[in-house]
């Protein structure tokens, strides 16, 4: 990718496949990263009529280090938008029970609904709804910087080694765990020990001999972090994980780590050592604040914690939708020429809090308990007893919630 050597000119063409260029027009809503978060936002904007434009650094469809779990709060929120059927329409398979490992114990828990899918057909699947319903998606397109401009902010792209800006009166920053537009107008705090994430993709014939039933996900836990392994419906399998990382870090450890944490369950997959990992920063992550003027920061990156119950993306779809009202007040604001009021952000996260703190809060006191295996082992015995163990689904998958 080329750095621009002069000032971004004001061409290009959004449908730039062909390498033409011309004038590109403002839109009201810039919407920066396709993930569940910017793709569904950038739907329901363009549904209620406003010119809506999607960026996504990444060529569609791609996949990402995810374990590709949509949790029940993410179906009853694609449910909400009256996407409720994508997930089989994407051929998604129903989990019916997780396995949780560590070294010296093991207990299944049914679930009352998990689906997978990969993230290569859900991203392109809902950037596909976006655009059926007006939104100008581009993909293979950074956002390199979105620097307030009167009425808005203005925003520098690059493609292909084409570079250009154009005006949005409201950006929406969906860039994810590792995004960093505007990181310089809000820094991000990392919890300290915070794990990292990683994932690969697997043939999923060879955990045949590895013990995994056919509708099985598994969690194996181990002193040195997790890993989860799930089927997906195009043969494949995710497999994520949530590490500490040791000191010093030899290259390809994150690979001999979970293979480690796998043999230690008793799930032998020992090419995983060999696999071709992708790994993200720190996973449990707060931004100082949640919106700067004009721009709002959605999904991912309006914070997120070790994601062991699998809710992130149940949690970006709940941003994507609580900050629509906002997105609404601040292109009437902008609109007349008024100032920004930072009481739209201030709203945003109250709202946000209220969707989702409750479920970020249980999920850090989960991922604390599974930090030491000792508690997981004692908490696993306990859930010998059915009671414990429906409590404990419960508190993981269980809960309803308002979309
Ligand atoms: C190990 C692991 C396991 C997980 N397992 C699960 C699970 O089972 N279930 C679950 O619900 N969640 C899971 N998650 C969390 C989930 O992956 C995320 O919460 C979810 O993807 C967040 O979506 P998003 O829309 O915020 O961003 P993302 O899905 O991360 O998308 C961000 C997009 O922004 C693009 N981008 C970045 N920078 C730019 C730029 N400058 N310009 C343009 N585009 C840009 C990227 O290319 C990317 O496509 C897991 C996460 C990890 C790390």
């Amino acid at each position: 990718m080329t750095e621009p050597t002069s000032p971004p000119t004001e061409r290009s063409n959004p449908d730039a496949r062909d390498g033409t260029g011309c004038e590109v027009a403002g839109c009201d809503v810039a919407v920066v990263g396709a993930g569940p978060a910017g793709a569904l936002a950038a739907r329901e904007l363009a549904r209620s009529g406003l010119s809506v434009m999607l960026f996504d650094a990444a060529r569609f469809p791609r996949d990402k280090v995810c374990g590709c779990c949509l949790h029940p709060d993410a179906l009853s929120r694609l449910n909400h938008v009256g996407l409720g059927e994508l997930p089989d329409r994407l051929g998604g398979r129903r989990v019916a029970q997780v396995e949780v490992r560590t070294p010296g114990a093991r207990r299944t828990f049914a679930l009352p609904s998990l689906v997978t899918v990969s993230r290569s057909a859900l991203d392109a699947a809902l950037t596909e709804e976006a655009v059926a319903a007006g939104a100008r998606f581009l993909d293979g397109t950074r956002v390199r910087a979105a620097a307030v401009h009167p009425g808005g902010r203005r925003l520098q792209l690059e493609r292909d080694g084409m570079c250009w800006s154009q005006h949005a009166r409201v950006v929406l920053v969906g860039d994810g765990l590792a995004g960093g537009l505007l990181a310089d107008e809000i820094p991000v705090r990392t919890v300290r020990h915070s794990r990292l994430g990683a994932g690969t993709l697997i043939d999923a014939s060879r955990l045949a001999g590895a013990g995994l039933g056919e509708a099985q996900l598994v969690m194996a836990c181990g002193a040195g972090g997790y890993v989860g392994i799930a089927r997906l419906e195009d043969g494949r399998a995710s497999v994520a994980a949530a590490l500490a990382r040791p000191e010093p870090h030899p290259a390809g450890w994150v690979g001999v780590r979970a293979a480690s944490i796998l043999v230690a369950a008793g799930l032998d997959l020992p090419e995983l050592a060999g696999a071709r990992w992708t790994g993200t920063p720190a996973l449990t992550r707060r931004p100082t604040r949640l919106a700067a003027p004009w721009a709002f920061l959605i999904g991912d990156r309006s914070g997120y914690v070790e994601p062991f119950t699998g809710e992130g993306m149940g949690w970006a779809l709940a941003s994507a939708l609580e900050v629509l009202p906002a997105v609404q007040e601040a292109l009437l604001l902008a609109r007349c020429g008024a100032a920004w009021n930072p009481r739209l952000g201030r709203n945003y996260v109250r709202g946000l809090r209220r969707r989702v703190g409750a479920r970020r809060f249980a999920c850090g006191l989960m991922g604390a308990v599974l930090r030491r295996p000792r508690w997981t082992a004692a908490l696993l015995g306990l859930a010998a007893r059915p009671r414990v163990a429906r409590a404990l689904v419960r508190h993981g998958y269980g809960r309803r919630v308002t979309p």
